[in-house]
């Protein structure tokens, strides 16, 4: 049993409790609710279910409420997606849900079995019986409500829920999903619905890391990041979270603990900014190698013309990002944008397909470039960071052909082949590091 809604949660908390305050005497002690989601790699093989089930059940035996979201095990939705296209060359898309579901629900069912044989209550629920109610865009559907009634009854009688991840259902009664990684979504959501005091990610690393440890091995687990710089982490390469999933944490203010499956130590808190983030100017380095970049040379320089290009690539549903327009001259302007690199031959059909409606002289692409990105809260307060990351860049001859910022990010589009040695360059200029372990007191 722990405290409820009294501090932020502690770097110290064991693992039999997420949120493990002091108890003064005065303080209401009630029951914590913890979402646990567990991925597809935590659940990959029959031995990993189990740990997970002691895992479950440790946390029942701490005293706290358990509604636990699984991914399908290991590989599975891949495999199923291979299957789909073995059948078919174009799969109707609510057929691909009615496929891509059934993953999710092996796990549970699986979980709650291995539960029980270690003498818990336990049910499993699809994503439409936990009451998750979604649009009907299949395969990439959006959460629009959840009626969370059932799970509360579950809980109630002392079950613990398990509930298959990255599905819901329809208006029309129709089986959707969210896109791949959603069982994250599923997760923060329901944390979300259900006002869980935390929902804790399992995975396979032990939390979010001051850059990807395959490239730069001094980098740090971090103890803290705030879910605005979480976001600019996800949105810029970071893959330890489904974009979406810190969308809505972010939305309604959702603890998240990223840890391991495998290890108890404490994982990576992301929660609303706190004073001490202040203090350190970057907290992280992201990276992406598969994007491309398009330029239009010589569009018109007048009002209509950048609304024209990305309305059209929006109507294809290609995700423009990073957009750089160049000061017009002679009526004459240089339009350049990235997107993802799978996208990049649609992309130019689209732009070839709008012939007169987009006058211009000449399309060039690259499929060669990557980007890299640095994030921290303290950039609101800290001029120069942005002269700092480019100097360091500049002294490895790296050429920085985009920039694009927020006011918690700077990202700068590079040759893909130097992405690594930028990641390793920035990470030693900026201290990561020992500002990692600065940050974890
Ligand atoms: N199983 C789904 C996928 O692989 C959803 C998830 O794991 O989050 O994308
Ligand atoms: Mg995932």
């Amino acid at each position: 049993m722990i405290v409820r809604g009294t501090a932020a949660p502690r770097g110290d908390a064991g693992p039999q409790s997420a949120l493990q305050s002091p108890a003064g005497p005065a303080e209401e002690v009630v029951i914590a609710l913890r979402v646990m989601k567990f991925g597809g790699s935590s659940v990959a093989d029959t031995e990993k279910i189990r740990n997970v089930a002691i895992r479950i059940a440790a946390a029942r035996e701490g005293g706290d409420d358990v509604v636990v979201v699984l991914s399908a095990m290991g590989k599975t939705t891949d495999g199923l997606v291979a299957l789909a296209d073995e059948i078919s060359a174009l799969p109707a898309p609510r057929e691909m849900d009615m496929l891509l579901s059934t993953g999710e629900r092996i796990s549970c069912a699986l979980v709650a079995m291995a539960l029980h044989d270690l003498g818990h209550e336990a049910a499993s629920f699809t994503g439409s019986q936990a009451g998750i109610l979604t649009d009907g865009a299949h395969t990439k559907a959006k959460i629009l409500e959840i009626k969370p009634e059932r799970l509360r009854a579950e809980l109630a009688n002392g079950r613990v829920a398990l509930v298959a991840g990255f599905q819901g259902v329809s208006a029309e009664r129709n089986v959707t999903t969210l896109g791949r990684g959603g069982s994250d979504t599923t997760a923060v959501a329901l944390a979300a619905a259900l006002d869980a005091d935390v929902c804790e990610i399992y995975t396979d690393v032990t939390g979010v890391f001051t850059a990807d440890p395959r490239i730069e091995a001094g980098a740090r687990k971090l103890p803290l990041v705030s879910h605005e710089e979480m976001l600019e982490m996800a949105a810029s390469g970071s893959k330890v979270l489904a974009l979406r999933s810190v969308e809505v944490a972010r939305l309604h203010d959702v603890p998240l603990h990223v840890r391991s499956s495998f290890a108890q130590e404490e994982g990576t808190w992301i929660t609303k900014e706190t004073p001490m983030m202040e203090r350190a100017f970057v907290s992280g380095i992201a990276h992406k190698s598969d994007e491309a970049k398009i330029s239009l040379l010589g569009v018109e320089d007048q009002p209509g013309v950048a609304a024209t290009v990305f309305t059209a690539l929006a109507d294809a549903l290609i995700n423009v990002d990073t957009i750089i327009q160049n000061v017009g001259v002679d009526g004459r302007a240089d339009l350049s944008f990235t997107v993802p690199l799978p996208d990049l031959r649609k992309a130019l059909d689209v732009i070839e397909a709008m012939g007169d409606r987009l006058p211009h002289r000449e399309t060039l692409s690259d499929d060669q470039i990557g980007k890299v990105t640095l994030v921290g809260e303290g950039m609101r307060s800290n001029p120069g960071i942005a002269a700092t990351m480019f100097r360091v860049l500049a002294a490895e001859g790296i050429n920085i052909q985009m920039i694009d910022t927020s006011t918690i990010r700077i990202t700068v589009v590079i040759a893909r082949s130097e992405v690594e040695r930028a990641v390793r360059a920035l990470h030693e200029a900026f201290d990561l590091a020992s500002e990692a372990e600065r940050r974890g007191v």
